[in-house]
């Protein structure tokens, strides 16, 4: 059976007219579905009764499961465990800081990317998240936010389990529903895309007119480093990295957000710092210093304080914009995928 909610307005319009009915329907379907956030055909009272049934006799429309729930005392900071159809499991996040409430949400279950650093690592590669998938996880959250926090979602980050560009057609389908008037109507200088660095689709994203924020996860100023911590950089090293970010068509005063996953010992030195602003220059960033904060390789430190305050000060003082990610919902779990990797871990 056909799922609604990972159709765009093409994909719409090709089921119409296969039931029958006019192209002009797959408009008031889209509206009802990512506009009205629809999760009853039912519902759909400007379409006729008879329309309503024959939809709903070829197709669904898809809700994730919410199995769990966990709240930070400290900052309110809400992860979500979602079961999918299949049995698998997702997390998503509700994040809340200074007035802005942000959804960080998932594009697969597990991940191939292996970076040492990362919860999500540990559960290896299930499978990517279909489109309604992706979009339920922001619905959901919506819901949360206004439930939890009395308020709106304002920014989307792609943060949650995966690699987004290693599912690409399920994630730029879902951009661009939520970009879209007629659907979720977020702007797209309030989504932001996280990539570990797939050249070819970062480039390939900016040429499909993809226009959203882009974060790149650098955490080495060298191949060496890079490799040890990032086994991506085997097939995309810094050298081609740098070259498709330079070579990107960015509008004007979007600025790349180079995150950095600091490691005690291993990436947190001054000289890493001198390094890091060598292989930037020429490209218009911002850095986010983030705190390594256990969850992945046991083999890994935290950054002392002051060696993390210390490359701060190195970047700034260069009159680079660096910023330390307040690490949120530390009571819960720092790093995205714990929830649902205490999941696997459990249940191999
Ligand atoms: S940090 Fe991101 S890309 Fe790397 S393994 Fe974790 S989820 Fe995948």
């Amino acid at each position: 059976m056909l799922t609604l909610n990972s159709c765009n307005k093409n994909e719409l319009e090709m089921l119409v007219v296969s039931l029958g009915e006019s192209k002009y329907r797959a408009g008031q379907l889209f509206r009802w579905l990512y506009h009205e956030r629809a999760t009853n055909i039912n519902s759909m009272s400007n379409i006729s009764k008879t329309f309503r049934e024959l939809l709903a006799d070829n197709a669904r429309i898809l809700q994730l499961k919410e199995l769990a729930s966990v709240s930070s005392k400290i900052d309110g900071t809400t992860k979500v465990l979602f079961e999918l159809e299949d049995g698998e499991r997702i997390e998503a996040v509700v994040l809340p800081a200074r007035g802005s409430l942000t959804a960080c949400i998932s594009s697969q279950v597990g991940c191939k990317m292996g970076c040492r650093f990362c919860a999500t690592a540990r559960i290896g590669y299930k499978r990517n998240l279909h489109t309604a998938e992706i979009l339920e996880q922001l619905r959901q959250l919506e819901v949360l936010a206004r439930a939890k926090f009395n308020g709106n979602l304002t920014n989307i980050v792609f943060m949650g389990m995966g690699e987004p560009l290693d599912n690409y057609n399920n994630v730029l389908k879902a951009i661009n529903i939520m970009l879209d008037d007629n659907g979720y109507g977020y702007s797209h200088r309030r989504i932001t895309l996280s990539s570990a660095g797939l050249a070819p689709k970062i480039k390939l994203m900016l040429d499909d007119g993809c226009n959203v924020n882009l974060a790149v996860s650098i955490n080495a100023p060298d191949d060496d480093t890079r490799r040890a911590i990032m086994p991506i950089n085997n097939k995309y090293n810094l050298a081609e990295l740098m070259e498709t970010l330079k070579g990107l068509d960015l509008q004007r005063r979007k600025r790349i957000t180079i995150e950095y996953v600091m490691l005690g010992g291993l990436n947190d030195t001054a000289e890493h710092a001198r390094s890091l602003m060598t292989l930037l220059r020429g490209l218009p960033v911002k850095i986010n210093l983030i705190r390594y904060n256990g969850g992945g390789d046991a083999n890994l430190k935290p950054p002392k304080e002051e060696d993390v305050l210390a490359f701060q000060s190195i970047l700034t003082s260069h009159k680079y914009t660096t910023f330390i990610r307040k690490s949120l919902g530390a009571d819960i779990f720092g790093a995205c995928g714990q929830l649902a990797a205490g999941y696997y871990a459990n249940t191999r």
